[in-house]
């Protein structure tokens, strides 16, 4: 049976504090030269994440913004009406210029900063991006991550939901989205892109860290939980899941050598 990876970056594949994925290189390697697909599954936008496929020389298919949009590499999902850089782009996701209106409008609700309101520096100084990072992490279609001063959270989860919206708890950022805008319907969405191009379903291995990943590690065949940086795990209800001891890439690493050992993964 074919497998398809899919994996969060920040925290996950990616250091939380340095953003390095050294620990996985070597897997990373060994998976494309299986032949087994890495999806990269991620609250990142479309350009943040084509500069690291381009370093890690991955073309596969990626979810964006959390559950957002999902696009396909060209040529392989040429009936989606939209693209970019020819990428065939499915929508999934609320857009983003309501989301920041509602965040607007509610501040009195909850105090927040969105991210695509601070300045480069200031997404420097509280991500560790590097400058010219800043303005890629800063133009959001399909979400709206923010941080929060104060106010009071459950009401403004009550509006948003009125409003037909949803918030998810990343790394660093809260995400408010589309309500059931996650990244477990890109994970089903792609799956049944290989089924399609393959002729029978693959079995889906996803890896993450935080509370945004639990929808996507829901919809997983597998799933493993890395460590954070302070060496716990989120809090994810299924037993069944992996919670690795290593942090980040470094736990990553760990759960593709295990499941290779296991023979659960070709690699
Ligand atoms: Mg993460």
């Amino acid at each position: 049976m074919r497998s398809v990876l899919f994996t969060d970056l920040d925290g996950t594949l990616l250091d939380h504090h340095t953003y390095r994925h050294d620990a996985a290189s070597g897997w990373l390697k060994r998976l494309q030269a299986a032949g087994v697909p890495v999806v990269i599954n991620t609250s990142k936008t479309f350009h943040e994440v084509r500069a690291l496929q381009e370093a890690l020389e991955i073309s596969a298919p990626f979810g964006v913004e959390n559950g957002g949009a999902i696009y396909y590499p060209p040529g392989t999902a040429s009936h989606l009406p939209d693209s970019q850089e020819g990428w065939s782009c499915e929508v999934l996701g609320a857009d983003a210029d309501t989301l920041l209106a509602f965040l607007e409008a509610n501040q009195s609700t909850l105090q927040n900063t969105p991210l695509s309101t601070l300045s480069d520096r200031e997404i420097v100084q509280k991500t560790g991006l590097r400058p010219e990072q800043a303005a890629s992490a800063k133009t959001r279609h399909y979400s709206q991550p923010f941080l929060i001063q104060g106010g009071d959270l459950l009401r403004f989860k009550e509006r948003a939901a009125q409003a037909g919206l949803g918030l998810l708890q990343g790394g660093r950022f809260w995400h408010l989205v589309a309500a059931h805008q996650n990244k477990g319907e890109v994970l089903r969405r792609v799956t049944a892109h290989y089924t399609r191009r393959w002729g029978e379903a693959p079995k889906s291995i996803a890896l993450g860290d935080s509370a945004n990943d639990f929808a996507m590690l829901d919809a997983a065949d597998i799933a493993v939980l890395v460590a954070r940086p302070d060496g716990g795990h989120a809090p994810y209800e299924r037993a069944a899941c992996r919670r690795m001891e290593g942090i980040g890439p470094v736990g990553w690493a760990e759960a593709i050598e295990q499941l290779a050992k296991e023979g659960a993964i070709d690699a």
